[in-house]
């Protein structure tokens, strides 16, 4: 079995270290001579549009995937015609459109905070009277880690708020004032022969920083909530006859999940399940799109809990030195705002967790 994946980053090292022990061998295509993943597998180096080395890509592998959201829809439809494509391009495209997300979770009756089409300053003035503040402008496309996006305090922000994103085609969102935030992944697969099945890892409950994911912690306590986030993605997944691994990020208000965006691919928040459940996500969303049975996505330590490093590792001795923390260190240059590695912490209580977090916490 042979899979490529577009996008060389740290998604994709860790799909190609949790693939290698099935006997998979993959092949990345990222334009960067220095991606993560090509270090640990075999490279393509060209752009994501060069439809040659996406062409010979798909001559080398029996599936592609992709670790990025922002891949060229247009390059995989190309890739499609060639080779099997998973998860589907549509849920990429989807992913790629926060218009089209918020549409999709609606059609599916999956709550969202209130929004509005922007095109012009005249809609964002119109939207602003209707939502309030405060709210948030974001660019439909090409928005990541809180990237693109102007928190609106006051209605007269609206000029500096339309320069801000470029006056790109935007949204304009109300404020959530949330209790948390909280993601589930699921993973579906279809072997050849049986109908479709998914598995979903417990909730993660995730606390950013300067937009950026700071902490996970899993599983969130809350059952009920776990089976309202299931409710409303089995039905969607279906509709998408979806195959790999889905996140779904929610805010919660009360015993309210308010769907916030979704990535078509493994999840920053879902880093714990690499020890802290017996199969991970990287390893399910392989199994899924190579067709495999899905491995369990049940807990493997009671508690779990993620820490993410960014623009630099800390010191690597300090770090070993904290009980139950592995480490994964992603072999990026060091640069600010950059995710370079991540921590994860398993224990058997909570009091334990915490205490080991603040532990990595002041190192770092
Ligand atoms: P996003 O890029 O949409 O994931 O937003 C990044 C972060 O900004 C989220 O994880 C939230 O912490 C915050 N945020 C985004 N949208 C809203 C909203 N409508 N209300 C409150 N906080 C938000």
């Amino acid at each position: 079995m042979h899979i490529g994946i577009v996008g060389g980053g740290q998604l994709a090292r860790m799909m190609v270290l949790a693939g290698e022990p099935l006997g998979i061998d993959f092949i990345i295509l990222d334009p960067a001579k220095d991606a993560t993943a090509g270090q640990v597998t075999e490279q393509i180096i060209a752009d994501y549009d060069d439809i040659d080395a996406l062409t010979l890509l798909a001559t080398k592998v029996d599936v592609i995937t992709f670790d990025f959201e922002n891949v060229p829809a247009t390059a995989l439809q190309h890739l499609e015609s060639q080779c099997t494509v998973y998860p589907p391009v549509k849920a990429l495209s989807i992913s790629q459109d926060r218009l089209a997300e918020k549409t999709l979770f609606k059609q599916h009756g999956i709550e969202t905070a209130p929004y509005a089409e922007i095109n012009t300053l005249t809609d964002l003035h119109n939207a602003l009277a209707t939502l309030g503040t405060p709210c948030i402008l974001k660019t439909r496309r090409f928005g990541y880690d809180g990237k693109g996006q102007f928190v609106i305090k006051d209605k007269s922000q609206a000029d500096e708020a339309w320069q801000a994103i470029n006056q790109q085609a935007a949204i304009l969102e109300g404020f959530i004032d949330f209790d948390k935030e909280v993601s589930i992944i699921t993973a579906r697969s279809r072997s050849s022969d049986t109908p479709a099945t998914s598995v979903y890892y417990p909730l993660s409950e995730n606390q950013h920083q300067n937009g950026i994911l700071h902490i996970s912690r899993a599983p969130c306590d809350d059952e009920k909530l776990l089976e309202q986030a299931k409710d409303l993605l089995a039905p969607l997944i279906e509709s998408l006859d979806y195959i790999g691994v889905l996140t779904v990020e929610f805010f919660v208000k009360g015993d309210q999940l308010i769907a916030n965006e979704m990535a078509p691919r493994v999840h920053n928040s879902g880093h714990w399940t690499i020890e802290g459940a017996h199969c991970s996500q990287f390893e399910n969303h392989v199994r899924a799109i190579s067709n495999l049975p899905l491995g369990l996505a049940t807990v493997s330590s009671p508690y779990s809990a993620m820490i993410n490093f960014i623009s630099q590792m800390p010191e690597l001795k300090a770090i070993c030195e904290i009980d139950s923390c592995h480490i994964h260190d992603y072999h990026k240059k060091p640069r600010e705002g950059r995710k370079v590695g991540h921590a994860t912490i398993t224990a058997d209580n909570k009091g334990l967790l915490e205490a080991q977090i603040k532990e990595i916490l002041a190192i770092m």
